[in-house]
């Protein structure tokens, strides 16, 4: 799939900055408070890229911390890729033969697409998705079939070639929906707690 040449699927960097300027549109959103545009930059190299520190509570996060890639050793431009490899492909792709496209270990490759699969799935009481103008339903229409669907001469170049970010951006949205909700621990096992179920 050429799709995965775009650099957000192939550095870790690009995909956080992707990541960033989707979910923080008026800056850096703090996890913890939930004060915008107010926190600091950590820089140097003790810091992980991308760590935030907020101005208000001086708690640090970042861009990651209440989706489905938080508190994973696994490069974030890897999640997204393998987020976008499970929305986009028609017939459905396996773990193993998206650990083989990433060059991933069949454990790594089971969990990712375990935690997304998870992530996509309605869960109890959490609220509805796609409220305020937000095109969250990552389904075939939703990830790109409309433009593909149109003649050739009718088609917005624009939309086709955004298609897989946009899939990997409906899947974090609807994980945004849960960004205030306390997530105490994110692992195979729990990861139903993190959409909704916890308070
Ligand atoms: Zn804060």
């Amino acid at each position: 799939m050429s799709d995965l040449n775009n650099p957000i699927f192939q550095d870790a960097d690009k995909a956080r900055e992707w990541l960033e300027a989707r979910l923080w549109k008026d800056g850096p959103v703090c996890a913890h408070c939930g004060t915008v545009g107010e926190a600091t930059l950590m820089q140097g190299a003790s810091h992980r890229p991308g760590l935030y520190q907020c101005n208000a509570c001086r708690e640090p996060f970042t861009v990651t911390v209440g989706t489905l890639y938080e508190r994973s050793k696994i490069p974030l431009n890897k999640w997204l890729a393998a987020t976008h490899l499970l929305l986009a492909s028609k017939k459905g792709m396996s773990a193993l033969q998206i650990g083989r496209m990433l060059g991933l270990s069949k454990k790594t490759a089971w969990f990712l697409c375990h935690r997304i699969r998870e992530s996509l799935r309605p869960h109890g009481d959490a609220p509805k998705i796609g409220g305020e103008g937000k095109t969250v339903e990552a389904d075939e229409t939703y990830v790109g079939g409309k433009e593909r669907n149109k003649h050739r001469s009718k088609r917005d170049r624009k939309n086709i070639g955004s298609v897989g970010k946009e899939a990997v951006f409906g899947l974090v949205e609807r994980g945004g929906r849960v960004r205030s909700h306390h997530i105490p621990h994110v692992s195979a096992k729990t990861l139903r707690l993190g959409w909704g179920t916890v308070s």
